[in-house]
């Protein structure tokens, strides 16, 4: 498959629609994004935080992926120059329900090979499941296996290669619903409280060590409504009466 052949593939992919018609109507239908299954991973909380209530915060390690994502765009990073490649590749899947954004696609001797750019250094399991979810959406869309792909991290300028075995595979299809399950129950999961939020960028949005403590929360709430049972009185000379 040349790099002409897969562009003419994904103009006729896309002239029929993609994965976007027909999965709004219920819940079993809610599209998933691809990054969320990476957020659901490192954290429910983090991903229903930006995917039900969307909320976003910046700090150095966002700014960092931000930058990072820029400069593939630009294509400044091409590691395997004379590979055909393709940049921002809208991808979904129609049979997962799942949509989103491969940051590189090359095609080694026509077998799709995604690579996701990350700043910093290992992003784990977390990140392995977000590109095993490109791949799904690759396969589907290409009508080919895709292997293997690549997590291209800038801290180190490094490759680290993934392959795309069953336990992979399966791991990345239940995150897949259960971050559908979540957004279909509109409620938020319990904070973590751990490790996980020192580099977390939702911290002050999500409060975690006040909403991991229920006696803390149960304080924080009281003083909040006798303060706010004060402010009433203050307004409302008729309250002031009755209290008295
Ligand atoms: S601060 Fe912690 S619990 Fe809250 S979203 Fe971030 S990682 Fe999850």
């Amino acid at each position: 498959m040349s790099e002409s052949d897969v562009e003419a593939a994904l103009d006729g992919l896309q002239d029929s629609g993609g994965a976007a018609s027909g999965y709004e109507d219920d819940d079993d239908a809610i599209i998933v994004l691809v990054s969320a299954v990476e957020h659901y991973s490192y954290c429910p909380r983090q991903c229903a935080l930006i995917h039900l209530e969307q909320t976003y915060e910046e700090n150095v390690f966002t700014v960092r992926g931000r930058l990072a994502h820029e400069r593939v765009d630009t294509g400044d990073d091409a590691a395997n120059r004379g590979v055909p490649t393709l940049r921002s590749m809208p991808i979904w899947s129609t049979r997962l329900g799942l949509r989103g954004k491969a940051d590189v696609v090359e095609f080694h001797e026509g077998v799709p090979y995604p690579v996701e750019y990350k700043s910093g250094r290992r992003h784990g399991i977390h990140a392995d499941v977000q590109l095993c979810a490109q791949a799904l959406c690759l396969e589907e869309m290409l009508g080919r296996p895709v292997p293997r792909g690549a997590i291209y991290y800038h801290a180190t300028r490094s490759r680290h290669e993934v392959s795309f075995d069953e336990r992979l595979r399966r791991r990345t299809v239940e995150l897949i619903g259960a971050v559908r399950a979540m957004l279909a129950a509109h409620e938020l999961p319990p904070a973590a409280n751990d490790a996980r939020c020192r580099n977390c960028s939702l911290v002050d949005a999500c409060l975690p060590q006040v909403v991991a403590e229920p006696a803390r929360l149960r304080g924080l709430q009281s003083v909040l409504f006798r303060a706010w049972d004060e402010e009433e009185s203050e307004a409302d000379p008729r309250r002031r009466t009755h209290d008295a």
